[in-house]
């Protein structure tokens, strides 16, 4: 994560209530007990016992683990039981992963995608739980706080989605929910509401694919920030650097952990989420981004706009895309010398290109 998630917002009740049912099934199916429907929001076993697939799903579970050896049995409870949230995982490298027996792990998949795709958006669940899925959105999507702003919170370079005028709140489109533990993988918590997370396209689906926040590529454990108290701001910087030959500036991303783990935990999201390519290929036309915010009239405005525009950026860094990056680009050029600036300013001056091709293409 790069932008701290702000306190004070509410989970999806979506969520919070279907993963509650889920972990009450698997809790009770392990120790051969009922299900105690006290420990679920009431409205929400009578609106999955309505809908036939749902229900199917959450039986061939219980089946499945009636099927299974007493000691396995008794020893996923433990396991299902100790392990919470996704969040224990995320900060606790030494805790183990439940790893149920391979036909578990089959039904709990299917079911945990289907509590996910279908029965979060159930009528009758929104009705249980008091708010749909889009509402949730809604709050944390939202500008002013506890909402986030529509920027990804992870890579603060896209918005989560386009906004449009004169729609409803619930006609909006959406970003999707990230699966920080891909519920392929880590079924059991395929519906936790601290695994999912309003990330924008780029991140979910282009970024990051099959990789995993608990294992590298040769399948060793590490650990990951925890979203929702852990992020990455003030431990990254951008650095501008002239090559020796033709001293172009080239802009590269860089990490300033305090320590050992910090700098794990960035190695980790910027491995999943490939920021620094990202970030360091949004700048190669750093030319022309300097000449879209920069004023090169002269030396001491190409200054001064450099000192405002490094506050204004930051400041609206969960409203527009790359502001956070610009932002510490323009913190980077405060510390060069008058000689180095002078030579950027009249670098952003060619950026602008008032009268080449652009102006005889649109009639500038
Ligand atoms: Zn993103």
């Amino acid at each position: 994560m790069l932008l701290p998630i702000r306190n004070g917002l509410a989970p999806s009740a979506v969520f919070l209530g279907l993963n509650a049912l889920m972990r009450e099934v698997l809790l009770a199916s392990c120790s051969g007990r009922a299900v105690d429907q006290s420990n679920f929001p009431e409205d929400i076993w009578h609106a999955v016992q309505a809908n036939e697939p749902t229900r199917a799903h959450l039986q061939a579970v219980r089946d499945v683990i009636d099927a299974t050896d007493t000691t396995i049995r008794y020893e996923l409870y433990l396991a299902f039981q100790e392990v919470t949230s996704v969040r224990q995982l995320f900060s606790d490298q030494a805790l183990a992963i439940p790893e149920p027996p391979e036909a578990v792990t089959a039904e709990l998949k299917k079911l945990a995608a289907h509590l996910f795709e279908r029965t979060s958006k159930l009528a009758d669940i929104t009705r249980a739980c008091g708010e749909s899925i889009k509402d949730h959105y809604s709050r944390y999507s939202a500008d002013p706080a506890p909402g986030n702003g529509n920027v990804c919170g992870m890579c603060a370079t896209e918005l989560l989605s386009q906004r449009r005028s004169y729609i409803s709140a619930n006609e909006q489109w959406r970003a999707p929910y990230d699966h920080l533990l891909a519920k392929e993988k880590y079924p059991q918590f395929g519906v936790d509401p601290d695994n999912l997370l309003p990330t924008c396209h780029t991140c979910n689906s282009k970024a990051k694919l099959a990789k995993d926040l608990l294992h590298n590529s040769e399948g060793d454990r590490r650990i990951c920030f925890d979203p929702w108290v852990e992020h990455a701001h003030g431990k990254v910087i951008l650095r501008i650097d002239f090559d020796l030959i033709d001293l172009t500036p080239k802009v590269s991303l860089f990490m300033t952990p305090a320590d050992v783990a910090e700098q794990e935990k960035l190695e980790t999201w910027n491995d999943v989420y490939r920021i620094k390519e990202r970030i360091d290929g949004e700048f190669i036309t750093l030319r022309e981004k300097l000449a879209e915010d920069l004023d090169p009239s002269s030396l001491e405005n190409f200054k001064r706009s450099i000192e405002s525009k490094k506050i204004i950026k930051m400041s609206a860094a969960r409203l527009t895309p790359y502001n956070y990056w610009r932002s510490l680009l323009y913190a980077a050029l405060t510390n060069f010398p008058d000689q180095t600036l002078e030579q950027l300013r009249i670098l952003s001056l060619e950026g602008l290109d008032p009268y080449g091709d652009a102006a005889a293409t649109y009639g500038i």
